[in-house]
């Protein structure tokens, strides 16, 4: 029987704020406990909150990019439920009325893209925490996270299977970072996913019961527990059982979902909007204004990747992944563009890949960050592949050295005398001489042995240091040898 995996995600993302939501209080991570706990986030009797404009405006932010609808007015509730990390008794939150309805994101999967509908966003503070390690027989309460902004991101139960799990939370963890709402930072945990994950069988239009996997803080866990709790259900329903909605933990030790609690245990959070907050009111001037701040998307690059600059979908996912990245290489490329303006797209591209390769290896070798290559340094390089001035492997040594500060690299061919030798006599001589020199393997190839005719192609590259235009070192080679 075949079954089909149906996953929804919410997403926790920390907002790039200064204060808290509701306080003056840092944000900052890392501090000791609780100095960064306000009296608002300590919940002194008698304070009240004042709303940090900055959070909405990214909260904003977030709406605009992925198409979803800002509401003009929206609601702040409490979340009523008792824990010790949360002074007040309640968390404020949205609820009916979120900052952000609806709303779409684009996910790459292997046979292209998929669209994955939002439900909404709402704009939350975060609780304390609660410190296990170096107490005994005691909790320890860190105050310093309470009441640091959240955005909750929400999506319809859309994605099929834990790749597609990943991909979403791949894609809207690139785009927080790209418009500047959120570091990211997993373990931080400024960016943690939960997934609601249910299963039924294929054809079926309804959807199964489903568990909600808490706090998933890296994109291989969320992978290992979608994969774990789906076989999990399905064999629970495969053995006549029924699936007890709940809320369950990943144990990452032994790759596993683990009960936390059930539906029935779950609070009556008794919502009501919060009467310390007046209604949070947008204007349309301010949505217009915000929009007009926000850079080109990373959808956006990517279609202009794929249909202007002929690249394959996923090559321009991979490109579009990083905002600085991105902006980088469209810049790089613009150069290229206009440096080869002759040149065939597809042989453009194939010497881009090789730049990429090129780039990743430097920066993982040394540390280097891509900004630090100027594009239009790395647009002559590639150009200086594309008009046969040098080869592949000439561009490597130029490469480095460009990277070691020898300067762009037309100065650097020039002074290490790089040029490739693309004229025939030249050449033509050193074939000569290489015949002459290895009478053994050309009696070889006469023989049969292509083997031999690629050691001889070695030889005269080496003789040339490199330069000689292997095109034409084959060329000639072959007509020699016919020749002789
Ligand atoms: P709650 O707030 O109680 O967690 P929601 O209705 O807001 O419940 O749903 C939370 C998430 O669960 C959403 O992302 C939604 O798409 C997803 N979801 C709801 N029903 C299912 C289901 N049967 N299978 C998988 N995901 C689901
Ligand atoms: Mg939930």
């Amino acid at each position: 029987m075949a079954w089909e995996i149906v996953v929804g995600i919410e997403t926790h993302a920390q907002l790039l704020t200064h204060s808290k939501i509701f306080s003056g209080a840092s944000t900052a991570f890392g501090a000791e406990p609780n100095t960064q706990a306000c009296a608002v986030d300590i919940a002194l009797p008698g304070v009240l909150p004042v709303l940090n404009a900055q959070a909405v405006e990214l909260a904003v932010r977030l709406g605009i990019a992925v198409g979803g609808k800002i509401s003009r007015k929206s609601i702040f509730a409490r979340k009523n439920y008792f824990y010790p990390d949360l002074p007040k008794g309640y968390q404020i939150s949205q609820y009916e009325i979120p900052v952000v309805q609806g709303g779409s994101l684009k996910i790459v999967l292997p046979e292209g893209e998929k669209t994955i509908r939002l439900t909404r966003a709402h704009l939350e503070e975060d609780a304390g925490k609660s410190l296990h390690e170096d107490f005994q027989g005691m909790t320890g309460i860190d105050l310093n996270r309470a009441g640091t902004p959240l955005l909750e991101i929400v999506t319809e139960p859309d994605m099929r299977g834990a790749k597609e799990a990943v991909a979403y939370a791949r894609a809207l963890h690139s785009l927080v970072r790209w418009i500047g709402i959120c570091d990211g930072n997993m373990q931080e945990g400024s960016f943690r996913c939960d997934a609601n994950v249910s299963v039924r069988k294929v054809g079926s239009n309804e959807l199964g019961t489903r568990c909600e996997i808490k706090n998933l803080n890296s994109f291989l866990f969320m992978e290992q527990a979608i994969v774990f709790e789906a076989s999990r259900q399905i064999e629970v329903l495969e053995s006549g059982g029924k699936i007890q909605q709940e809320t369950r933990l990943f144990d990452t030790e032994i790759g596993e979902t683990r009960a936390m609690r059930s539906k029935e245990d779950a609070q009556d959070y008794r919502y009501f909007p919060d009467p310390d907050l007046l209604p949070l009111v947008i204007s349309e001037k301010e949505i217009n204004r915000i929009g007009s701040e926000l850079p080109e998307g990373p959808e956006s690059v990517r279609k202009r990747f794929v249909d202007e600059y002929h690249f394959s979908m996923e090559m321009a996912f991979v490109l579009t992944l990083d905002r600085v990245r991105a902006e980088h290489f469209d810049a790089f490329w613009k150069q290229l563009l206009e440096l080869t303006a002759n040149v065939d797209p597809i042989a453009r591209v194939q010497a881009a890949n090789f730049a990429m390769m090129e780039i990743g290896a430097a920066m993982g070798r040394l540390g280097i960050a891509v900004e630090e290559i100027l594009p239009d340094r790395l647009a002559v390089l590639i150009a200086r592949v594309l008009d046969n001035t040098i080869s592949h492997r000439i561009a490597k040594e130029v490469f480095s050295a460009m990277l070691a500060g020898e300067g762009a690299p037309d100065e650097i061919i020039e002074k290490r005398g790089l040029k490739q030798i693309s004229d025939s006599g030249a050449i033509g001589k050193i074939v000569d001489e290489v015949l002459a020199a290895n009478a053994k393997q050309v009696e070889d190839y006469r023989s049969g042995k292509e083997k031999a005719f690629n050691s001889l192609v070695g030889q005269v590259m080496k003789r040339s240091q490199g330069k000689a235009n292997p095109a034409q070192v084959n060329e000639i080679l072959r007509r020699k040898l016919k020749a002789t």
